[in-house]
């Protein structure tokens, strides 16, 4: 099955976001295979973003993720980056529909809450980055009640 990494941003920890956000993944049927609540360094958060590096914007999203502790997670599951990156909602929090995280949660694009990977290739260079140590390996009994197989 398909894994994506999701960051609840700064902004998301400051706000009380956590338990609501890491509640969507989880009731909609999606596998939580690894979590943890950390302050990041500069250069982590430059290489998390190196494909951004040359954009205006850059040096202020690092500062920005910096601030303060993220949660960094990994979420498994049928089409989880697609179906991930939906339940986000669209960068720019004013085209976030709502219902989404952005969507309900956020106003501006430099303060949009949360992080999730934008393609699988993209997902597995994050997870390695980020959990180098590797997943939690399990299953939840309720499996067949949420998949076909
Ligand atoms: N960002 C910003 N200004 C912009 C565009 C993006 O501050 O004009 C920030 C925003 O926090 C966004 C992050 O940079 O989430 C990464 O940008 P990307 O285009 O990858 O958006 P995402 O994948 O997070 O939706
Ligand atoms: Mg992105």
């Amino acid at each position: 099955m398909e894994q994506t990494f999701i960051m609840i941003k700064p902004d998301g920890v400051q706000r009380g976001l956590i338990g609501d956000i890491i509640c969507r993944f989880e009731k909609k049927g999606f596998y939580l295979k690894a979590m943890k609540f950390m302050n990041v360094e500069k250069s982590f958060a430059q290489k998390h973003y190196a494909d951004l590096s040359a954009l205006p914007f850059f040096p202020k999203l690092v500062d920005y993720i910096i601030s303060g502790p993220v949660v960094a997670m990994v979420w498994e599951g049928k089409d989880v980056v697609l179906t991930g990156r939906r339940i986000i909602g669209a960068t720019r929090p004013w085209e976030a529909a709502p219902g989404t995280i952005r969507g309900d949660y956020a106003v501006e694009v430099s303060r949009n809450v949360i992080h999730g990977s934008d393609s699988v290739e993209n997902g597995q260079k994050e997870i390695a980055l980020w959990f180098p140590g590797g997943l939690a390996e399990w299953k939840s009994n309720l499996h067949p009640w949420i998949y076909e197989n």
